[in-house]
């Protein structure tokens, strides 16, 4: 029997192909009845917003305003142009559909206003299930958690991840394994956390190679979308450690995009904290498919079939900006399970810039 404390910040969930249409009797179910639709910029925001206004205008709901202007990191810029919009009109809740980025504006938007907000995630990303916020401003991100960020409502529609290219699935799906592989080493991780993020990352690293095998396999993205939420409830009960801080680091700093730095990090930063988890080594090596009893060689190989690329300076980070991270990564302080030691952060953070396997 597992008799921690838990602080698992629970929202009411539904899974499912065109669970999506329930959306109507949800704003309702909130007392709500005049949403703000969130959605990312580009043509699928279009047409994800206008899928939700015709599902809204079916129910005899008014029809919904779209604003499509999410972008990554949440700018505080952007927040402030949607709250002008949002307090113009009596809008009465908040509905974001998309990636990571539009929940963010979403919880942004929320906890500026006490609006409810429902949450229809359509990558992996896992940020619908916390009550963490990152917003970035003159170029800085800032990290806040509060109960009042977590989104009242998430419809996890399979349907909708359809149109996910393989890469970005790839990509989002391993930024989800990092969370829960974090959640088994967290300072506040718990017997019940730890079975939850095992199956969580054994979920995802047997669908995202059966995505990028046959990107019309339902089943696996089906799959990868209730491993992702598995791994979104790690990070939204559990305090992240050298994997995230180092990701948060990377991408803040030298402007790197989220989820591939998450991609080409966890490999690394697993290895780096390998001797000081060897119970974890040994649990993560069990699930990982390829793993020949090594999780290092689990997650390299699970990269590798992924065809996703390994190297920061394929996103524009250059070779001066290792010693830069580095000096930046050890002046932080947040427990790890490993100290951190600036001779193997420096090789960490070199290898990844140069697209090296873990080891
Ligand atoms: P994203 O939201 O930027 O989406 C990536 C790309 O995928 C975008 O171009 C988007 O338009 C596209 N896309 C999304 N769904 C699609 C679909 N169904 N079909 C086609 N294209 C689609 O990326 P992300 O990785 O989901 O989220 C990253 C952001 O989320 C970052 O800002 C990160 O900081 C934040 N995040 C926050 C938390 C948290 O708990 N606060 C957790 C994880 C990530």
């Amino acid at each position: 029997m597992d008799t921690s404390a838990f602080d698992v910040d629970s929202n009411k969930v539904l899974f499912g192909s065109k669970s999506v249409t329930k959306l109507p009797d949800e704003i309702k179910r909130l007392d709500s009845s005049s949403p703000l639709i969130l959605t990312s910029k580009g043509k699928n925001g279009i047409v994800h917003g206008e899928m939700l206004s015709k599902i809204l205008t079916d129910a005899s709901m008014s029809p919904a305003a779209i604003l499509n202007v999410a972008v990554m990191h949440t700018p505080k810029t952007v927040t402030e142009e949607a709250l002008k919009h949002l307090k113009a009109r009596g809008f009465d809740c908040i509905v974001s559909i998309g990636g990571g980025s539009v929940v963010g504006l979403g919880k942004a938007l929320s906890i500026r206003t006490g609006l409810k907000h429902i949450c229809i995630p359509t990558t992996y990303s896992g940020s619908e299930l916390t009550p963490i916020l990152g917003e970035t401003e003159n170029g800085r991100k800032v990290t806040r958690t509060d109960p009042k960020i977590q989104p009242d409502f998430v419809i996890y529609d399979v349907d909708l991840t359809m149109s996910l290219p393989v890469a970005t699935c790839s990509y989002s799906g391993v930024n989800a394994i990092a969370h829960a592989v974090e959640s088994l080493y967290a300072v506040n991780t718990t017997p019940t956390i730890s079975k939850l993020a095992l199956e969580g990352i054994k979920e995802l690293a047997e669908a995202l190679p059966a995505i990028v095998q046959h990107p019309d396999d339902r089943a696996a993205r089906e799959k990868a979308q209730h491993g992702a939420w598995l791994c979104g409830v790690c990070l939204g009960s559990s305090a992240m450690a050298l994997h995230h801080k180092l990701c948060h680091t990377l991408g803040g700093s030298f402007n790197l995009p989220h989820a591939e730095t998450h991609t080409i990090i966890l490999p690394h930063a697993v290895a780096y904290n390998a001797p000081a988890i060897p119970e974890t080594m040994e649990k993560l090596a069990s699930i990982l498919p390829d793993s020949k009893a090594d999780a290092i060689q689990g997650l390299n190989s699970l990269v590798e079939k992924l065809k996703v690329s390994r190297a920061l300076k394929e996103f524009g980070m250059q070779a001066e900006d290792i010693d830069k991270a580095t000096d930046i990564a050890m002046s932080m302080q947040y427990a790890n399970p490993r100290a951190m030691e600036r001779d193997g952060i420096r090789e960490l953070i070199r290898r990844a810039w140069a697209g090296e396997p873990a080891r």
